[in-house]
């Protein structure tokens, strides 16, 4: 007979990525009794690096509430590298978007070319990151262990049940029978889908209007977009030192460049995209190499790099399940849904979710120990709205992909919600700030555009990537500049900025009223904006 290893706890989490363990850490911190299970071992590999202001603002309000010190370093650059060196990561200035044509190389017409630039911090110490998973995860997991967190890897976890008063989670470890008793249980597993599984939680799939096929790794010696365009004008940060985006006939590519020289890429590639290569049945380095050879510029940047680890496929990134929570459960948001990497909005609404369901047990830590229903059912209600906004937005920017200047039009929808919701957060800052809606849900002006955005894309380009007339371009542009207006505190959709967008404190200090400033009280506020105030206590040392 073999000993079945059998424990129990409050809180059990499935997975061991950065939101489980952050989350785990906290319950820890509030005095929970917490396991932690993965699959795998640390360090490993995962996708997902690109950090964005919102998400460094909930990793600043995690550490603040609940004395998370390092949560407060990783969150700008300059504290990272001053505080933890060790942990590999790369400088994000902000968002690079270049067009690109089969057959041709990247045309540098000055101002005229077709390249987006939107600073998210105004220097490199204040600036976001690329982490390294392999790094950040596994810091966060020690970390997570160093709080009282009892985690366990190589766990192959093989049923769930949920009952009245707890679930039973039953696995292997190690080859010995393991069961676990907890009071609730978070499945933090992303696209693994463990609770999907166990609980037979239908798929929505449907409701999802992007698709998109996936063929990424990690590579060394990837040239600079600064050495194949030498001449561009000069923007408001070095192109290379942000999340390069590279936008194509069949969809787009990602290209992030750690600190070590070493670079995350991958392409992102719609159905009808796919189809067009006429490549059906080839492997992951075929596709690479096929979409490298389309286009001339791309290639020479990849031409001479080494990949690090085997190419990757996966015929579709998307994937949404119809519940989010349930009376002893939660979903994270990647283990919910999952639209597509464009625009970068994973960690930031993991990070979210994190802070959400931290509340949540910080909420009844004295009393029943579980989270309160209604609390679940509306974090349950503001996922899914908000997963049906990231996939709208995103959506609406694969059409825009069919000509430059609308994309460039559709961007702005993306980074006035992001970057409006970001200065309410720090110039006003609210205890109740983690359930503000993501992306601009729950926002009278914001929460519709997606949508109306997404349907008048179509109308011009039919839904098979026609670039619409000259003047139906311009009326896009025209009728977003004037949508996102009454939310544009940071001076975006202007025309004289030729796609090149600084932070800008003047166009913020002279646009108070939008953010239900006077001019006297935004100055007062404008040093709780990142870099500007004094650093928490415990951020120091
Ligand atoms: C191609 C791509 C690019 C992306 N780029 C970005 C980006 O630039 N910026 C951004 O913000 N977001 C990005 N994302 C989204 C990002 O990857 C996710 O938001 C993020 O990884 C979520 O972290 P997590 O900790 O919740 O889950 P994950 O990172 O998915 O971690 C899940 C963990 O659970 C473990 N696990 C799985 N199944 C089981 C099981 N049955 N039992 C136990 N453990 C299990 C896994 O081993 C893993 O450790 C990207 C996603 C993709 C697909």
């Amino acid at each position: 007979m073999r000993r079945i290893v059998s424990a129990q706890c409050e809180v059990a989490i499935v997975g061991s990525g950065f939101t489980a363990s952050l989350l785990a850490r906290v319950l820890a911190v509030l005095g929970y009794d917490v396991v932690m299970l993965e699959r795998g071992a640390h360090p490993r590999f995962a996708i997902g690096e690109s950090t964005t202001p919102l998400a460094n603002l909930s990793l600043e309000r995690l550490a603040t509430r609940y004395g998370l010190a390092d949560c407060h370093r990783l969150a700008t650059h300059g504290r990272w590298l001053a505080h933890h060196p060790e942990v590999r990561r790369g400088l994000k200035r902000g968002f690079t978007f270049y067009r690109h044509h089969p057959g041709e190389s990247f045309a540098d017409r000055g101002v005229e070319s077709e390249r987006l630039l939107v600073a998210a911090s105004p220097d490199d110490a204040l600036a976001d990151t690329h982490w390294l998973r392999a790094d950040v995860d596994h810091h966060f997991v020690r970390q997570a262990v160093a709080a009282g967190v009892d985690y366990r890897d190589r766990v192959e976890l093989t049923g769930a049940e949920v009952k009245s008063d707890g679930v039973r989670l039953r696995g292997m470890r190690a080859g010995e029978p393991l069961e676990l008793h907890a009071g609730f249980v978070v499945d933090a597993s992303g696209p693994g889908g463990f609770l999907a599984r166990q609980l037979s939680i239908p798929s929505d799939l449907d409701r999802t209007e992007t698709r998109s096929a996936l063929v990424f790794g990690h590579f060394d010696g990837a040239r600079l977009m600064a050495d194949e365009a030498p001449g561009l004008p000069s923007g408001p940060y070095p192109d290379d030192w942000a999340a390069v985006h590279h936008l194509l006939d069949e969809g787009w590519m990602y290209s992030l460049r750690f600190d070590h020289g070493v670079t995350s890429a991958g392409f992102l590639v719609t159905p009808r995209g796919l189809a067009s290569l006429q490549l059906e049945g080839a492997d992951a380095s075929t596709l690479w190499r096929a979409l490298l050879q389309r286009y001339p510029t791309v290639g020479r940047l990849f031409a001479g790099a080494t990949p690090l680890m085997p190419i990757a496929f996966s015929p579709l990134v998307q994937h949404r399940l119809t519940r989010a929570s349930g009376a002893r459960w939660a979903l994270m948001p990647h283990a919910f849904a999952f639209v597509d990497p464009l625009f970068s909005t994973g960690i930031a609404w993991g990070l979210r979710a994190v802070e959400r369901l931290a509340l949540a047990f910080e909420a009844v830590a004295s009393t029943r120990r579980t989270p309160e229903l209604p609390l679940l059912a509306r974090y349950e209600s503001a996922l899914t709205a908000e997963a049906d906004q990231i996939d709208l937005v995103v959506a609406g920017a694969y059409e825009a992909m069919a000509h430059f200047d609308l994309f460039a039009a559709q961007a702005m929808l993306y980074f006035a919600t992001v970057s409006f919701a970001e200065l309410r957060q720090r110039l006003m800052p609210e205890e109740s700030a983690a359930w503000n809606g993501f992306l601009g849900v729950g926002d009278p002006v914001l929460e519709p555009l997606p949508h109306e955005s997404l349907r008048r894309l179509r109308r011009i380009t039919h839904g098979r990537g026609d670039a619409g007339s000259a003047r139906e371009r311009a009326e896009f542009a025209a009728w977003m500049a004037s949508a996102i207006e009454p939310r544009n505190v940071v001076g975006l959709a202007d025309p004289a900025r030729r796609n090149l967008y600084p932070v800008d404190l003047d166009t913020l200090i002279d646009r108070h009223a939008l953010l239900g400033l006077s001019r006297a009280e935004l100055m007062e506020s404008l040093p709780r904006l990142r870099g500007l105030g004094p650093e928490p206590a415990f951020a120091r040392g």
